[in-house]
């Protein structure tokens, strides 16, 4: 039999993806693959039942339908001050994971290097071995997750094509400064690199921290490619609906890689999805202001635990410090928590390049009740087997 291809060696099925289907079988509580258990927001819900009844049942735009893309600039536009057209700016894309594809795919030939912090979300790995490039890594450190100046101009002096930013960052909760990001651009500028950036949870912000959108700093806007997702602004993962923003001369090329992989983004979806887009500016500040409650809920219920943990800047992760459970890897705890505990969460060690195996990872993008429920099955984890 012949051989199936050498690049798929370099990489495992997503852990996260995993533990999911590993959770449904065991009928465990799931805090491992970040996704709501409520619903989208009405206006979504109605739009979606029109849209059924409408002309969107076949392809629409390959770069997306220009009604979604006219709403999606508006509401882009009046989020960060940019100025970007609905037809030289976007291209819509299946989610955040297509969106980062493509921008890999656009910006790095085979051999190129690209930066990728450490933890990191999982996909970025598999994306650089996928378009054939090869990760530097710069470790962000606990417990505030910041990254060493120095380190990251050394890991610059190597000549990567681009760096990859995921902010609000998955699985740490870092919430990059804007005097971080202007060193990051500034190191791309001078060694000609592409900063790409990945913001689904952009407006999943805890105060005093606040989201600088990459694209608006001074200088920054030729050589940023930003990658983001509905899914998370709006409770919508399965709708499966992103988006690449960048430069028209890099849009041209992201299109293309974007027709190849999947000619486009549902029809329908991106009709209903308008609806969300047109929503008031009081949505999302109301949306962060119900993260901020749950996140307040589940360092409370982590803290129960006695173990230490991180709380999140941004985005809905939490990593749980099990070292003093005696487990020999974090991926036996995660499987023993499912089938002993019912609780599901992800093992930090797929998110880090170092050895690295003190974490669980769970989401608290769930009703409170779901929480509560997660909390006493977190009580019976600390006990131990
Ligand atoms: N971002 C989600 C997580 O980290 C999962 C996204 C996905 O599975 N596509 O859990």
């Amino acid at each position: 039999m012949p051989a199936t291809a050498r690049r798929l060696e370099g990489f495992t099925e997503s852990v996260i993806r995993g533990m999911t289907r590993l959770a449904n079988q065991h009928g465990a509580l799931n805090l491992s693959q970040g996704f709501p258990d409520f619903d989208p927001p009405e206006a979504l819900l109605a739009a979606l039942e029109r849209a059924t009844r409408g002309p969107h049942h076949q392809y629409a735009v390959t770069w997306g339908a220009p009604r979604f893309r006219q709403a999606l600039a508006t509401k882009v536009n009046r989020c960060t001050g940019l100025s970007l057209d609905p037809d030289q700016h976007f291209v819509v894309t299946c989610g955040s994971t297509e969106a980062m594809m493509a921008a890999m795919m656009t910006a790095c030939d085979p051999g190129d290097k690209v930066i990728v912090f450490s933890p990191f979300y999982e996909n970025y790995a598999a994306d650089a071995i996928l378009s054939g490039a090869e990760p530097i890594f710069v470790p962000l450190r606990a417990p505030d997750f910041t990254y060493d100046p120095a380190e990251l101009a050394r890991a610059f002096e190597q000549k990567p094509k681009a760096i990859i930013v995921c902010n609000p960052s998955n699985p740490c909760g870092k919430v990059f400064t804007r005097a971080e990001l202007m060193e990051i651009v500034g190191l791309a500028e001078r060694h000609d690199a592409f900063v790409i950036t990945d913001e689904p949870y952009e407006h999943i912000v805890y105060a005093p921290h606040a989201h600088v959108h990459v694209a608006a700093l001074p200088g920054a806007f030729e050589r940023t490619i930003t990658c983001n997702s509905l899914s998370k602004t709006y409770s919508i993962t399965g709708w499966r609906l992103g988006y690449v923003q960048a430069a028209p001369h890099i849009i041209q090329r992201a299109r293309k890689v974007h027709d190849f992989l999947t000619v486009g983004a549902a029809a329908p979806l991106q009709e209903a999805a308008v609806a969300g887009l047109e929503l008031p500016i009081s949505y999302y500040q109301e949306m962060a202001a119900g993260y901020a409650r749950k996140r307040a809920l589940f360092s409370g219920l982590l803290a129960q635990t006695g173990l230490k943990y991180t709380e999140p800047q941004g985005a809905y992760y939490s990593l749980l410090d099990i070292s003093p459970l005696g487990f020999k890897t974090d991926t036996e705890a995660a499987e023993w928590m499912v089938k002993e505990v019912g609780l599901a969460g992800v093992p930090g060690s797929s998110f880090f390049r170092e050895p690295e195996h003190r974490y669980i990872r769970f989401h608290f993008a769930k009703k409170e009740e779901t929480l509560l429920a997660a909390g006493e099955k977190l009580v019976r984890l600390a006990r131990g087997r």
